[in-house]
């Protein structure tokens, strides 16, 4: 029967082709590094096939399992001579979850598994410390009621803060085992009083209790909102281990940490990390205690008081760097390792690479290429394409004169401004209002996921740099501000506190997660530019990509960013969009409303000359590249006069009574305007449209020559088309227009003519459609709107319940469908059977999403479109989609 359980010293696991997936990242790494012989605490994991097998049986374990794992836990008590739930020398384990890649705090952990009223009687005498056995019972009491009974934290916090309060001291140190010792017969009552059953004294109950707790965590709700911002498939579900405890809370001679094997926020090759004394690790990374520094230089860079672990341990200190030297080797990787010092032994309780920012891994791959760690290959495939988007965006513009009140750690870099917000529900709300929010919490939980991806920016009270929120927000590409004592927040009373300071819910704040700063108000940002290791980075994904990478802009402004983040043309610029400005929005509501062709060429005399210094604009940024310009495809109501100004403005200029205005209004009004009267179907109905704006893009070309300016070619893009019928007649009016202006000027004009392919018939007939266009463009979001049959507009509403129903793993409209992407497949096949040499780009949103841009790579385009932030993320994603192909 197939083995669900798998010891860390196991020679199985060795043979796994992709021991990940079924050990999950934790489980594999332990495994690894107990067939290395690194001090790992024995232990034994439970796989994902276990998980999935649990869900299928109701939620339930079942007794072959259990089975199982008690064999495995006999080994780990022959590895360490200890017994579970024995009188004398009792085993405690932890037990943690761990998925193929790592969700950090998403899922639960449970820690001292094994105590009860008899046991911790064992663990005080043995360790001839009373106090550390009381302590370590009654964390696990809360641990686990909290965790697998499901009572709130706060029952026991409030109890030992009272109880504190009622003694005079301040911390949980200053507590003997007297007090622990009331304080748990206080515990066990809430979970009398919560349950209405006594706390588990069987310890082989608690243990199924902790793994039936771990396996439904993959489905929490947070697990699951994080799946989704990750894209993480909701079938892989997560591994479960189970490990012999060491305590890092027995003593002043015990510690425990996190430690990068180089720095996570800028990259330098130094060793990184925070520890305590006598504390566990939980203490660590849920930031209830700031920590201390591990090494002299960061402790001295960050001006701390503390003694560093290289002071206070140092041959102990001496023995995890050689250690973390060897993973990093062994893994070719920079490795986030957690370690437990227990009476001045070290123990490496997990391994795994570790989560950075975009500019530190930037800088790392470029490094261990310098060390020749790793090669070119690797070092394209090491960075995350979604990631680079944090570098692209503004960083405190430093000449302006900055309110600083207070600062932090600096834990995720970026500047961010936005009101401040005390919940996680309050930035979310303001999210969904298009305002930016600064979430400022003494210090996060894993509970808090949604509410700092809504936020801008993440400010903390509590935790250090390797605290949940600096994790999780540098996984995100959060700017975060950690650790800061200089604030001091009333959740109460919506406001914090700093020196001379009092900020309000909804006063602007801006943190630079850079440098730690707090400033108050919002501050100017300065534009990035791409240089250094990630020039060298791009210029390398340049060198390999086969992709063309073009830009959907339509502004200068917008066409300079993108030529100047790399962007080898313009794949879609939406001539509409040229009129959304108040100025000129009318002259578009005058020649949509004209009644006769005579007032609708009135109101195209005007806009022609205003189109024409748009493109070119355009084109001398552009030049020497292909422009697409695509006709207007508006859909009306987005350009219909709504108020009574608007339709006070169209009245005076059109001078058509107002009344007739808002009857032309209601004429025009569509049922399903995403449907109706737009794209090419307009240009059928007036043909004088399309006329004015292609005599526009060639006469911006012919002025272009004239100046002597390298040209652009052209390439004019009909949208909406679903026959041949319609695009011959488009195709033959560009002729037209391009023949009559060439003649007046003189000047050979070149173009090129073709369509997009946005509708399910288009994609079909695409045979046809091809005998009379040069190019394609796959229109994806009308593609995935048409092809579903779903609103792009209004499918907001529903898709997240396709999400959480697993009906979609993910939103058709961020990544390419398969379905869509079979009828992309089909037209491009169908296409290039009429003409080989028709040029194949895509230009929806898709065209800067990484997993969309390998489909395109593997379906042949010549090149991806999309905004200009996004350009340098798709010339990387095109590069791995060349390597892995
Ligand atoms: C599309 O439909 O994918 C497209 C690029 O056009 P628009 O978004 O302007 O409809
Ligand atoms: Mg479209």
């Amino acid at each position: 029967m197939k083995k669900n359980v798998f010891n860390f010293n196991s020679k199985l696991t060795k043979k796994f082709s992709s021991p990940k997936n079924l050990l999950g990242g934790k489980g594999a790494n332990l495994a690894e590094m107990g067939r290395l012989g690194f001090p790992v605490p024995p232990g034994f994991t439970i796989s994902t096939d276990a998980c999935k097998q649990f869900y299928k049986n109701k939620k339930k374990i079942n007794s072959k399992l259990v089975y199982e794992f008690k064999k495995e836990l006999k080994m780990v008590e022959n590895n360490t001579g200890k017994k579970f739930g024995d009188l004398k020398n009792p085993l405690l384990v932890s037990v943690r979850s761990g998925a193929r890649v790592s969700m950090p705090g998403m899922m639960d952990t449970i820690l001292n598994l094994g105590l009860n009223d008899k046991t911790v009687v064992g663990l005080a005498n043995k360790t001839k410390n009373m106090r550390f056995a009381k302590d370590s019972y009654r964390r696990f009491i809360q641990m686990y009621s909290n965790v697998v009974l499901g009572i709130e934290s706060y029952n026991f916090e409030d109890l030992i803060e009272n109880y504190k309060l009622t003694k005079g001291v301040l911390l949980d140190t200053e507590l003997d085992e007297n007090d622990w010792d009331g304080l748990i017969n206080d515990f066990k009552k809430v979970v009398k009083e919560k349950t209405k059953k006594i706390f588990p004294q069987n310890v082989f109950d608690q243990l199924e209790g902790a793994i039936t707790a771990v396996f439904l965590s993959w489905d929490s709700q947070r697990a699951k909102v994080y799946r989704k911002i990750n894209q993480i498939p909701s079938d892989w579900g997560t591994a479960v281990n189970v490990q012999s405890m060491v305590f890092g809370n027995m003593g002043k001679d015990c510690a425990t940490g996190v430690v990068f094997t180089r720095n996570p926020s800028n990259g330098k090759n130094e060793i990184y990390g925070e520890y305590l004394i006598n504390a566990q690790g939980e203490d660590v990374v849920a930031g209830t205690r700031t920590p201390r520094y591990i090494t002299e230089n960061s402790k001295r860079e960050s001006n701390s008081k503390e003694i560093s672990m290289e002071k206070l341990f140092p041959n102990i200190f001496k023995e995890l760097k050689k250690k973390l030297k060897t993973l990093e080797k062994y893994y070719k990787d920079m490795q986030d390792v957690e370690f437990t010092v227990e009476n001045k032994k070290l123990w490496i309780l997990q391994t795994r690479s570790g989560k950075r920012t975009a500019k530190s891994a930037i800088k790392i791959a470029s490094d261990m290429f310098k060390e020749k760690l790793i090669t070119k290959k690797e070092v394209i495939l090491r960075i995350d394409p979604n990631s680079l988007d944090t570098l692209l965006h503004p960083t405190l513009d430093e000449s302006v004169k900055l309110k600083i009140i207070g600062k932090g750690l600096p834990a995720s870099p970026g500047a961010a401004s936005g009101k401040v917000v005390f919940t996680s529900e309050e930035a979310v709300r303001l999210n969904e209002m298009m305002q930016d929010s600064i979430l400022v919490r003494v210090e996060t939980s894993p509970e808090d996921i949604h509410g700092m991806h809504s936020a801008k920016g993440i400010l903390t009270a509590r935790g250090g740099m390797t605290s949940h929120a600096a994790v999780v927000a540098r996984g995100m590409g959060r700017p975060c501000v950690s650790g800061s004592s200089d604030i001091e927040i009333d959740y109460v009373n919506k406001i914090f506190r700093t020196k001379d300071q009092e900020v309000k819910e909804g006063d602007t704040i801006t943190i630079d997660g850079s440098s730690g700063k707090i400033i108050i108000g919002e501050v100017k940002t300065v534009k990035p530019e791409i240089s250094g290791d990630f020039s060298k980075i791009m210029k390398w994904s340049d060198e390999i990509r086969k992709l063309k990478i073009r830009t959907n802009a339509e502004t200068p402004l917008d066409s300079k960013t993108a030529r100047d983040f790399g962007a080898e043309g313009i794949g879609l610029c939406r001539t509409e969009h040229m009129f959304f400005d108040e100025d000129r929005i009318l002259s578009v509501r005058e020649m949509i409303l004209s009644k006769t062709k005579q007032d609708r060429d009135k109101a195209l005399a005007k806009i022609l000359p205003l189109q024409k210094n748009d493109f070119i604009e355009i084109f001398k940024i552009m030049s020497g590249l292909p422009v697409t310009v695509r006709l207007l495809d508006p859909p009306l109501h987005e350009f219909l006069p709504k108020n009574e100004k608007e339709i006070d403005d169209v009245s005076n200029s059109l001078k058509m009574p107002i009344q007739e205005v808002k009857s032309r209004v209601a004429e025009l009004h569509e049922q399903n305007p995403m449907l109706g009267h737009r794209g090419c179907r307009l240009g059928i109905s007036y043909p004088e449209i399309y006329e004015m704006q292609c005599r526009a893009i060639f006469e911006a070309l012919v002025e272009c020559k004239k100046k002597k300016i390298k040209s652009i070619l052209p390439e004019i893009m009909i949208p909406l088309v679903s026959t041949e019928a319609e695009i011959k007649i488009m195709k033959d009016l560009v002729i037209k227009v391009a023949r009559q202006v060439q003649n007046e000027n003189n000047v050979k004009i070149e173009f090129l003519v073709g369509t997009m392919i946005e509708l399910p018939r288009a994609a079909i007939k695409a045979k046809d459609i091809a005998k009379h266009a040069e190019f394609f463009s796959f229109g994806t979001n009308d593609l995935t709107q048409t092809t579903f049959g779903i609103s792009r507009d209004d499918s907001g509403k529903f898709l997240n319940d396709y999400i959480e129903n697993k009906i979609f793993d993910i939103d058709p409209f961020i990544s390419i469908d398969d379905g869509v992407g079979d009828l992309i497949e089909i037209a491009a096949t169908r296409g290039k059977q009429q003409n080989k040499k028709i040029k194949l780009g895509i230009c929806g949103e898709h065209g800067g999403d990484p997993k969309s841009i390998h489909f395109c790579s593997k379906t042949g385009l010549d090149y991806v479109s999309c905004s200009p932030y996004r350009v340098p993320v798709a010339r990387l994603a095109a590069a791995q989609a060349e390597l892995k192909k």
